[in-house]
């Protein structure tokens, strides 16, 4: 049952001009959330009228407080105008807590396929840091395929490859649609990389967060593959 809070930037990181990674401690009573879930904003447009959003929680809950979320710059757009030109550390907005039933379905198999573009890596950072806290991920086969424009818009990018250090099971591939001449990585589209990269491994789940286009390519790819359709759990934004 989603409960009522006063967000508290409590830290605010420039990824780069347009994206935003809030650290909120979030003023009411405790708040408990699965990975995958959001937050709802609710702010006010300048003619006083509610404008509320919602955002994916990028950490997972064993992180704890402040809790994070990514936010992308959107020109014109009431809560990016809120997020990049008004809301500064120490301040704070009224919100609500959690929404959403993009999560991981149990029981969880023992192998699975993340996909994001761009912001759409905060609800997947987040199940996929609980999948390796609650011991889960070590003994699965996991693969993070994520896209974006430009190098400088990869999110978390050393946390990834930390992970895929320390666990020989999780497959990590970014991907730059705009690359500049220099970057050595995958180009070209995250589904693309899906196609190209991914094994079929019957039973195999994936969870994407992107938009409707990337989606319905993956969904796409992943039947060419073999794969159920059902198997694709997703959240457009
Ligand atoms: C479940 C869910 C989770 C989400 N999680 C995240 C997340 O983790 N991170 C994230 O960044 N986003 C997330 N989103 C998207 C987010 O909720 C907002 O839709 C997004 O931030 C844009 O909101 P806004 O108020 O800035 O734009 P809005 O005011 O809603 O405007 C929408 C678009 O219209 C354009 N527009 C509006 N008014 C004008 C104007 N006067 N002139 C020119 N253009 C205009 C804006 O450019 C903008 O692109 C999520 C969405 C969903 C549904």
């Amino acid at each position: 049952m989603p409960e009522s809070y006063q967000a508290v930037a409590v830290k605010i990181e420039e990824v780069s001009e347009r994206v935003r990674r809030l650290h909120l401690h979030m003023e009411g009573k405790p708040l408990t959330f699965k990975p995958g879930q959001f937050v709802m904003a609710d702010l006010t447009k300048p003619d006083g009228t509610p404008h509320k959003r919602a955002y994916s929680i990028a950490s997972a809950p064993h992180m704890g407080d402040p809790l994070e979320l990514v936010v992308k710059y959107e020109e014109g757009g009431v809560a990016s105008e809120f997020f990049f030109k008004v809301l500064k550390e120490g301040g704070s907005f009224p919100a609500r807590a959690p929404f959403g039933a993009f999560v991981i379905k149990e029981p969880v198999p023992e192998s699975l396929a993340f996909v994001g573009t761009g912001t759409g890596v905060a609800p997947l950072r987040s199940m996929i840091h609980a999948l390796y806290h609650d011991g889960l991920g070590p003994t699965r086969k996991v693969w993070l395929f994520l896209g974006v424009r430009y190098e400088t818009e990869i999110l978390y990018d050393a946390e990834w490859k930390k992970l895929a250090a320390e666990h020989p099971g999780f497959t990590y591939i970014p991907t730059i649609s705009r690359p500049q001449p220099d970057w050595k990585g995958e180009k070209g589209y995250v589904q693309e990389k899906v196609k190209a990269f991914l094994p079929f491994i019957p039973g195999m789940k994936a969870y994407a967060c992107g938009g409707d286009a990337m989606m319905k390519d993956l969904g796409a790819a992943l039947v060419e593959k073999g794969h159920p359709k059902e198997m694709l759990h997703y959240e457009i934004w």
